[in-house]
């Protein structure tokens, strides 16, 4: 692999319509170099779409793209120089994993010996050197979809795209992929762009990640920071799980703003709620909320009982009633003593003035 920086992408103004049908609705973004960055979103909302219209297979109604401020959008996909993945392997069944890693060189003229070089080292960065004379069929499916990233990487390309490459695997080689892609992603140093509907995948491999809906960027941003500071409902529940809940600002004080909502008052830090509101949509994450040892206190208390729970290994999944707000799903260490799960049995939860954040409803 040669030192080359990535490359960085700008997307303006994508729309994508198939007929009267909008696929892809004015979505701009910006790729920075050497970045990772992931579309998430769920099924049909565009994602392989826009990663098409980034290699050239499907041409855009609206909008361009630029790669390093260069106008890319009439330009053929042979053109583009990007590497592409895909959840099917697509590993030429009859070709050896060597014939197959220098396909891409082959159509692309190089000599022999100067594929073999290569070939060698797209295959000591997926670590499958030992498998180089191997056919498809006789590695596992994690193995296929490392050399198929070998193909892709093998000619320096200036891009790589990831369509759902690991969706295919099963649970525990999922996570294995997902380690061996970042860790690769930072040894190429490349501008990697992923596409996946699973939100876990997008919130371990990226830098960044663009959340999309019915073809529309909703958010984009650090993968941390949208966990934490979802705009819509729909991110805040896509990314991660949450509960809602529907408080009317009450009264304020100095740096709180009192909600309430029946018979509870709830406690905000006033810094998230502008002044003019009067109705608040919070978003609460399970795991921000506590279970209250007797006499524990908290910013904001609230009485509860057991609906149910489960054990997880890690830890407890509670779903308490709160009179008046409903139920609301609570993470709890595996620690605590679990002696007081009964179905019923009355609990106290708290949370920091700062843990629920305030979204908006979606459009
Ligand atoms: P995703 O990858 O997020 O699942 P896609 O980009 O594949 O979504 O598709 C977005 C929407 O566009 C879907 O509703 C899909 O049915 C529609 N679509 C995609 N390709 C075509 C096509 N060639 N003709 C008509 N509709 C299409
Ligand atoms: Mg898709």
């Amino acid at each position: 692999m040669s030192e080359a920086a990535g490359h960085a992408l700008q997307i303006r103004g994508l729309t994508k319509r198939y007929g009267d049908f909008t696929a892809v609705d004015s979505v701009s973004l910006d790729i920075e170099r050497g970045e990772f960055l992931t579309l998430l979103g769920p099924s049909g909302s565009g994602k392989t779409t826009i990663l098409m219209a980034v290699a050239g297979f499907v041409l855009p109604n609206e909008g361009s793209i630029l790669l390093d401020g260069n106008d890319i959008t009439a330009l053929p996909p042979e053109r583009r120089n990007f590497g592409m993945v895909f959840q099917g392997y697509a590993l030429f069944p009859h070709m050896s994993v060597a014939e197959n890693v220098a396909f891409p060189l082959r159509v692309r003229g190089l000599s022999r010996a100067a594929r073999d070089e290569k070939v060698r080292a797209a295959l000591d960065l997926v670590q499958l050197s030992s498998f180089a004379e191997r056919l498809p069929r006789q590695l596992s499916g994690g193995q296929q979809q490392r050399v198929a990233l070998a193909r892709a990487l093998v000619f320096d390309p200036a891009l790589l795209l990831l369509d759902e490459p690991l969706s295919a695997l099963d649970k525990k080689l999922r996570a294995e992929l997902q380690e061996e892609l970042k860790s690769l992603h930072r040894r190429v140093g490349r501008t990697f762009i992923n596409v996946t509907h699973d939100q876990e995948e997008a919130l371990s491999l990226s830098d960044r990640i663009a959340i999309l809906n019915h073809g529309r960027l909703i958010q984009n941003g650090p993968a941390a920071f949208l966990y934490e500071n979802p705009r819509t409902r729909f991110v805040a529940d896509f990314l991660g799980k949450s509960n809602f809940i529907q408080a009317n600002v009450s009264r304020r004080e100095d740096h709180h703003v009192i909600l309430r909502v029946g018979d509870t008052e709830l406690r905000q830090h006033a810094m998230a709620i502008p002044g003019s509101t009067e109705t608040v949509l919070l978003s609460l994450r399970p795991e921000r909320i506590r279970l209250l040892k007797p006499g524990e206190g908290a910013e904001n208390e609230v009485e509860a009982h057991i609906r149910s729970w489960s054990y997880l290994g890690s830890g407890f999944s509670i779903v308490a009633g709160l009179p008046g707000i409903g139920d609301i799903r609570v993470n709890a260490p595996a620690n605590h003593a679990h002696e007081a799960l009964r179905d019923g049995a009355p609990i106290r939860l708290g949370w920091d003035a700062d843990a629920a954040k305030p979204v908006q409803e979606d459009a």
